[in-house]
This record gives structure tokens, sequence and C-alpha cells, in this order.
């Protein structure tokens, strides 16, 4: 695993075996490093696939969770039970100085940062008549002022050849009832993305969100009828609703070699949802 030295850790040797000129037994030890990924809202829902997507592609993970401490630990006791290394960070994205320490931990834990999935997200729906502003202001700081301040950290913290991953929504393409606090603020997502790409340029570090279609997770399906969800899961030709998975798929692209010419894009994963 390729990795710079000041941003890796160190997690064991491999041996190989192989023999000298005369036949000779020999062991060569060669040092593992390992790359480390924080994935914010990981307690749950898409988040949770990411974070045990990345750990079985080989990064160390940061667990972060709002504060569902159970959840969050399930996860870090699966990553590990499997092999691999995670830790949970309760950080409230909207919050500057949770975010702060998120980074912080991450990098006293693991040495450095190299990838950032921001997961964490809320869709409260209410139509714009009702004026609700409590709601849209909740939307906004969790969606939107989250992403910024967890965007501002990785611009700072991810080392050379990392990758940060954000999430919008493919639902901005329908502009359905109801969504406007939650549309707006992917759209902002959708915004903070392009130039952030831009403003690493030279640094070698990529910068592109996620736009899942309706995937089946608490978010999605908290507050629908059955009629509502059945409806939704036909408008995908597909016909079927997304699983945590098939987003989990293309974050591990996004985050891994294959992703590596991807820049400042929206990836919109929806089974032609929009
Ligand atoms: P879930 O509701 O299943 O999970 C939400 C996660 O976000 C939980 O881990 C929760 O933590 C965490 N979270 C919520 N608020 C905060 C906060 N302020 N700070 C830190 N963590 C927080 O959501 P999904 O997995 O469905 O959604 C993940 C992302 O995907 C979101 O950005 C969403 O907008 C986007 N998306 C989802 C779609 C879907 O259909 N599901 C479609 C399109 C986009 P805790 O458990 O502690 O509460």
């Amino acid at each position: 695993m390729e990795c710079s030295a000041l941003y890796c850790i160190r997690i064991g040797y491999i041996v190989t075996p192989h023999f000298s000129h005369r036949g000779e037994l020999l062991m060569t030890h060669t040092s593992i490093e390992k790359k480390s990924a924080i994935v914010t809202g990981a307690s749950r829902g898409i988040g949770r696939a990411v974070a045990r997507r990345l750990a079985r592609d080989g990064f160390a993970v940061v667990v972060n969770y709002a504060g569902n401490a159970t959840k969050a630990e399930e996860v870090v006791a699966e990553i590990e039970s499997a092999g691999g290394q995670a830790i949970a960070v309760q950080a409230d994205v909207a919050n500057a100085a949770d975010v702060e320490r998120l980074f912080k931990e991450t990098i006293e834990t693991f040495g450095g940062v190299n990838v950032v999935v921001n997961c964490a997200g809320i869709m409260p729906l209410s139509p714009l008549a009702g004026g609700d502003l409590e709601l849209f202001d909740k939307v906004i700081a969790t969606n939107l002022r989250g992403t910024f301040l967890v965007l501002a950290q990785a611009a700072r913290q991810v080392s050379t050849g990392g990758r940060i991953i954000a999430f919008s929504s493919s639902v901005i393409a329908k502009a359905f009832p109801t969504y406007g606090p939650y549309i707006a603020s992917k759209a902002g997502v959708e915004g903070l993305v392009r130039v952030l790409a831009n403003e690493l340029h030279g640094r070698d570090i990529t910068v592109n969100a996620v736009a899942p279609g309706p995937v089946a997770t608490e978010l999605f399906l908290t507050g629908k009828t059955e009629a509502q969800i059945e409806q939704l899961r036909k408008q995908p030709p597909l016909e079927r609703l997304g699983q945590p998975e098939d987003i989990s798929n293309v974050v591990s692209f996004l985050a891994g070699p294959d992703g590596s010419w991807v820049n400042g894009q929206i990836l919109r994963a929806n089974g032609g949802f929009a």
C-alpha cells in the first residue's frame, strides 16, 4: 500500500519466504502501512456501510456519530472482529470545535488523514408555505454548515494523494414538494465541492460528491407511508430502492486507486432515478 511516511501508521509486517542463489530459505520483512479514513455519520445507514467497506479496503476508520454511541461502537466492533482498525468519535458536524476535535483525534490515533467522507445528514420535510424556519435552520446547519466545516478541516489536514467525498442527493433533480430545505442544503454542498476541487490545485487531492437516489435507511423511510415508499421504489428504471452497499461501492471507487482521475464531480448513484 503506497502512502506518505508522515501520514501513515505501521500496522505490521508481511513475511515473504524466498530462496537465496545457494538454495537457503530466506525471509524478507516488508512493513505494511495503513491509510486512515474519517467517515462522518457512520453509526447508521450509508455511513455505516461506507465505514465497513473502507475498513475492508484496508483503511483504519474513524466512525463518527452524533448521539448514537452504541451503534457507533457496534460498527467499530464489527470492523475489529474482521481484523480491521477503527475508533468511534462523537462530534456534531455543525459544531466547529467538535469537527476540529474529530480531526485532531484522528491524527493523534492514526498519524494523519488520507480520506474524508462526510455522510452525516438529516432530511426532515416541510412545505415552504409552512415557513418552518427552525426546521430550515437545522437542515442547513447539519447538511450545509456541517459540510463546510468538514471540508474546511479536510482541506487543511488531508495528505497528498488523498480523497474528500461529500454527500449530495439525486432528489435535487426532482424538486419534490416538501424537500425545499433539504434540496437547498444539498445544492449548497454541490457548490462547495466544485469550489474546493479548484482550491486544492496542485495538492493531488480529489474532491467529489456522491448523490444517491432513494436508499433504504432511516433517513429515507422515516415518516413515509408504505404507499409512498412503494411509489418511490418504482421510480428508478431498476425498480428497487438502493441499499447502503450500492453507495459504499461508489465511495470505495472514489476513495481507491481506480477513482484517481475523477475530480470536482457529482456522481449520481441512483438506479436511473434522475
Ligand atoms: P441515516 O439517517 O440512516 O444516518 C444518518 C447518520 O448521520 C447517523 O450516523 C447520524 O448519527 C449521523 N448524523 C446526523 N446528524 C449528525 C450531526 N449533526 N453530526 C454528526 N453526525 C450526524 O441517513 P443516511 O445514511 O440515509 O444518509 C447519509 C447521507 O446520504 C446523508 O447526507 C443524506 O442526505 C444522503 N442521502 C441519503 C439518501 C437516502 O435515500 N437514504 C438519498 C440521498 C442522499 P447518529 O446515529 O448518532 O444520530
